[in-house]
């Protein structure tokens, strides 16, 4: 079974084909800056002969040709992995929203569409890439079952309790407001993973998912299933991150529009660009600031401090939540490869049942692993996570028994 993964983006189209008997890509690529004066293609196939490698530069108008020029590089014959675009069994298209419509994965028809275009409202930056990139493969690709798959549906098994903002229940009721979560792709994938590495049942794990990259987010997962996480109505809501601020009083939105004279979008690019660890420190990537604070750069070491103790109070918040901890999971681009911030997330935390092993923890070399002490209550796991394959997975799922595919990883 070959199945095709793609996240289209506002200008960007990411691809996968996946053969699913092994679960292993068959090629995966990349075409950005579409609508720009120069695009970029970077494409790569396994065949026979090995891994191929193509990159190109030229105008790439906009989401037809960026997709035209994937379905041409998948099928060519120097470098192409398939002879026919028949070869393709299923297509898995993520998409960031679908609201409290979307609980699980769904075949996509007209009726799907025009649920994702009601919800570009609550993510104008990215349904409508997403739209752009499932209308045109309805259109390459006929005859062949398109499944959506939202970041958001991990999170609809969170309770009211954990959902509802403090705010008039009209904002609810007339316009959507309230936490929906994000990264939901992520921590349903390494839930999955950490219960088949710990030996528990996904309906019976209790895990803290910490989805640790550029953007993060920090989930509570009760028995499989979600029943908190940092990201809100946003995903500006939550942990510090690489541009943008977490949570912080929403008073500064009205004292910076009285005190500065700033309109909302020039706050809201402020906080969700400027902000984070480069707004603390110049640099948003933690390499960047490692090297830093380790030359004696005093805003890099407190980017890293803020950054950590920002994790930490959900790791503490969530244990309250949760109330049996069985794992931290660490995942993302920070969470994989950063064995400094997952030492002084868990440091001090023995009393809280958590004890990490720190030669484990240095010598994580990327595939999923337990990095803390064999005497440790609450495990510490860390997790490469696999976005394509878990959309894949949905796909497959979702078109083989479409009745059994809930919000939670469990009933997947
Ligand atoms: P995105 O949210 O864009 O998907 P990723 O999960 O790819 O982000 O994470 C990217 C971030 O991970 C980088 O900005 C950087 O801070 C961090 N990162 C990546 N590699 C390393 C590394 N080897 N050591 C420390 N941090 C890293």
């Amino acid at each position: 079974m070959l199945v095709l993964v793609i996240n289209a983006g506002s200008s960007s189209v990411k691809y996968r084909l996946l053969d699913m008997q092994d679960e292993e890509p068959l090629s995966w690529g990349l075409v950005e800056k579409i609508g720009e004066p120069m695009g970029q293609v970077f494409h790569q196939g396994r065949t026979s002969n090995g891994v191929h490698q193509f990159t190109e530069k030229l105008p790439i108008r906009n989401h037809r040709q960026a997709m035209e020029r994937v379905v041409n590089l998948l099928t060519t014959k120097e470098g192409g992995v398939i002879d026919g675009l028949e070869r393709i069994d299923a297509i898995g298209h993520r998409v960031v929203h679908g609201g409290e419509r979307f609980r699980h994965p769904v075949p996509i028809d007209a009726d799907v569409v025009e649920g994702i275009r009601e919800h570009i409202p609550l993510a104008p930056l990215h349904n409508p890439g997403h739209l752009a990139g499932i209308e045109t493969a309805l259109e390459l690709f006929p005859g062949v079952p398109q499944v959506a798959v939202f970041d958001t549906a991990f999170h609809q098994t969170i309770p009211p309790a954990a959902y509802f903002y403090a705010v008039p229940h009209r904002l609810y009721q007339d316009l959507g407001v309230r936490r929906y979560g994000f990264h939901g792709i992520s921590h349903a994938f390494v839930t999955r993973q950490a219960s088949h590495l710990l030996n528990i049942p996904l309906e019976k794990v209790n895990l803290i998912t910490l989805h640790l990259g550029n953007g993060a987010s920090i989930t509570a997962v009760k028995g499989g299933c979600s029943v908190d996480t940092s990201m809100g109505l946003t995903p500006l809501e939550g942990v510090i991150m690489g541009t943008r601020s977490g949570s912080l009083d929403p008073a500064v939105v009205g004292y910076l529009h009285r005190q500065a004279g700033m309109d909302v979008e020039e706050i809201m690019n402020l906080l969700t660009r400027e902000s984070g660890l480069l707004g603390i420190c110049g640099h948003n990537d933690l390499r960047d600031i490692h090297r830093r604070r380790l030359q004696g750069d005093e805003r890099a070491q407190l980017a890293l401090d803020m950054l950590v103790y920002s994790y930490r109070k959900y790791v503490g918040a969530y244990m309250a939540v949760l109330g049996r901890t069985d794992a931290l999971v660490f995942t993302g681009g920070i969470g994989e490869n950063d064995a400094v911030v997952r030492e002084l997330v868990c440091r001090n935390l023995e009393n809280m049942g958590v004890c990490l092993d720190p030669t484990e923890n240095l010598q994580w070399e990327g595939r999923p692993k337990c990095i803390s002490r064999s005497d440790s209550r609450v495990r510490v796991l860390v997790i490469p996570t696999n976005e394509e394959l878990e959309i894949a997975r949905q796909t497959l799922q979702v078109l083989s028994a479409p009745d059994s595919c809930g919000a939670c990883a469990q009933a997947l």
